[in-house]
């Protein structure tokens, strides 16, 4: 089992399309998987036409102890989701005075079940959230938006996965970036996507994601891009980096 983060502070990258159609995408290949919504605005959860509101089985209850994994999964076709809400928009406060604060959530899925797959949804931020999604992983994938000069976050990424690795989670390494919001007839596009291959080697997948309307749109529908537009590049995008994330299984 892997349990990945979508690890980038910078919001507006593709941490959420990624999320949701990494996820999607491995499902519709035959493998268990769940997402876990840690982001309070819930991007994840609305995406994928689920109503939280009003519900006490979210990722906030969750990590404060009140319900086991089992309790919060909802299944979304064959996708497990752990819902948010907008409670967990407390949680930095809620938790801030809680020995073992950071390891909230690594603890809350320990009695996970059967998984080949578990992504974490983090929010665009370096706060106790994302803290807890970094320590609860085994890897991390880092979402990059080629369409402007967005690699300057990037040392400050590194160094909060490094901090993480070295306090509280040793296996925690990089296991994936992948360019968003691509446009090869752009020469930035090109030239951001040439920085990423230089600075992270066989790390970076192959495949970038195109900037997609569909990718846009199937969110406000309620839907992962497989149902919305299957013929979109989105789709195909989604298809390939999923096959990529297959054929280095076991490496
Ligand atoms: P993050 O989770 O990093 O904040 P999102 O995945 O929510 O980023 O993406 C930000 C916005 O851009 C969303 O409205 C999403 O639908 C849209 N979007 C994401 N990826 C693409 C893409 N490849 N092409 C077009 N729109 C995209
Ligand atoms: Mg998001």
């Amino acid at each position: 089992m892997e349990t990945i983060a979508l690890f980038n502070q910078k919001g507006g990258v593709g941490k959420t399309t990624g999320a949701v159609n990494i996820a999607a995408g491995l499902v519709r290949q035959g493998r268990r998987v769940l997402l876990v919504d840690l982001d309070p605005q819930a991007n994840a959860t609305v995406s994928l036409g689920i109503d939280s509101n009003g519900s006490e089985k979210t990722t906030f209850e969750l990590l404060d102890g009140k319900i086991t994994p089992a309790d919060a999964i909802r299944d979304r076709g064959g996708l497990s989701v752990i819902p948010s809400g907008l409670q967990l928009a407390a949680a930095e406060l809620r938790f801030s005075g809680v020995p073992g604060r950071e390891i909230l959530l690594r603890d809350a899925l320990e009695p996970v079940g059967d998984f080949d797959y578990i992504f974490i949804d983090c929010p665009p931020s370096l706060g106790l959230l994302t803290l807890n999604g970094l320590a609860a992983a085994t890897g991390v994938y880092i979402p990059i938006a080629t369409e402007y000069l967005s690699l300057q976050g990037i040392n400050q990424l590194m160094e909060t996965v490094e901090l993480v690795r070295r306090r509280i989670n040793k296996g925690l390494t990089v296991r994936g970036v992948f360019g968003t919001f691509y446009d090869n007839r752009k020469v930035l596009n090109r030239d951001v996507m040439d920085r990423i291959r230089e600075r992270f080697g066989a790390t970076a997948f192959n495949t970038a994601i195109r900037n997609n309307i569909a990718l846009a749109e199937a969110p406000g529908r309620g839907q992962h891009i497989f149902e919305y537009s299957p013929a979109s590049h989105g789709a195909a995008d989604f298809a390939d980096l999923c096959n990529e994330i297959i054929s280095r299984e076991g490496a």
